[in-house]
């Protein structure tokens, strides 16, 4: 199943749901990450890209999960497209199983999360809350009503198999609309008290679509968009080439006299090789410009 990422509405309620199993994946074998940084990272990239769903054109979000637990800072960006990308800082570390389930709370400890909006003609904007577990789809749930006044319901799975690969991985958002009346939010609360969880919804097959109808149980749905969603990171030879350029010249004279620089793209872990012929034509560009 290709991932990706289903928008519907019923009177009174919106919802977006999103598979992202293979892009999961595709983090955890790009960033090589142990079972708990996996989900982390799975769960903070699928909630980044349930809030840019609600983008416009040339939009984008970033999340920063800083927690002062064993993984380190997770930050994920996304934009309206379907494209993410992520990391986390310590990939290669584990602890034991709470309750038979990963510990991601435990990993992640107590902090804070960061959420800015790239809107492309203003300012960025960044607002953020306290971390409440750790688990991610809590701490996004408790962010969205403490720092921009959205009541919303968030649902957040990775299921990590035996061979330490991601089996199942998606998510859900729900918003009250402000013509919701209470009838619609008391059925929607009796049909999450017992939807099983994320993870369990996608291993057994379902898609996004089939999650919405599990959410909105019993009440008449409009789908109203579908679309792909995919790893994909924007770093490029020509944007790593500027990092260098911006280095100065004695730093590339340093780089010059080693023989050559390699630079890892943090998201993507992409590795971008530079020789010192290439790198003492960059040094003669600098030099030219002054
Ligand atoms: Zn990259």
């Amino acid at each position: 199943m290709q991932d990706h990422l289903v928008k519907a509405t019923v009177p009174g309620l919106r919802a977006f749901a999103a598979v992202t199993t293979n892009l999961v994946e595709d983090a955890r074998e790009r960033h090589d990450c142990y079972p708990i940084a996996a989900a982390a990272l799975g769960r903070t990239m699928t909630a980044t890209l349930l809030l840019a769903a609600n983008l416009k054109n040339q939009e984008s979000v970033t999340v920063r999960i800083a927690g002062n637990g064993i993984l380190g800072e997770i930050i994920a960006d996304a934009d309206e497209n379907g494209n993410v990308r992520g990391y986390v800082k310590n990939p290669h570390v584990d602890l034991p199983l709470r309750e038979g389930k990963l510990d991601v709370g435990g990993a992640v400890g107590s902090g804070s999360i960061y959420v800015t909006r790239f809107t492309g003609l203003k300012h960025p904007f960044t607002g953020s809350s306290a971390l409440v577990s750790g688990e991610i789809a809590e701490d996004v749930t408790n962010y969205l009503l403490v720092s921009e006044q959205t009541p919303s319901s968030v649902g957040l799975g990775v299921l990590v198999g035996q061979k330490l690969n991601v089996l199942a991985s998606g998510g859900f958002f729900i918003q009250a609309l402000p013509d919701a009346d209470d009838s619609a939010i008391s059925q929607l609360e009796k049909n999450l008290a017992t939807i099983p969880s994320v993870s369990q919804m996608i291993s057994s097959g379902l898609d996004a679509e089939g999650i919405i109808k599990e959410i909105f149980a019993g009440m008449t749905i409009n789908f109203n968009d579908k679309y792909p969603v995919n790893f994909n990171c924007q770093c490029s030879s020509d944007k790593i080439e500027k990092v260098l350029i911006s280095l100065g010249e004695d730093e590339l004279t340093g780089l010059i006299n080693e023989g050559h620089a390699e630079v890892v793209c943090h998201f993507c872990s992409e590795k971008y090789q530079f020789d010192a012929e290439y790198l003492r034509q960059l040094l003669e560009r600098i030099k030219q410009k002054k």
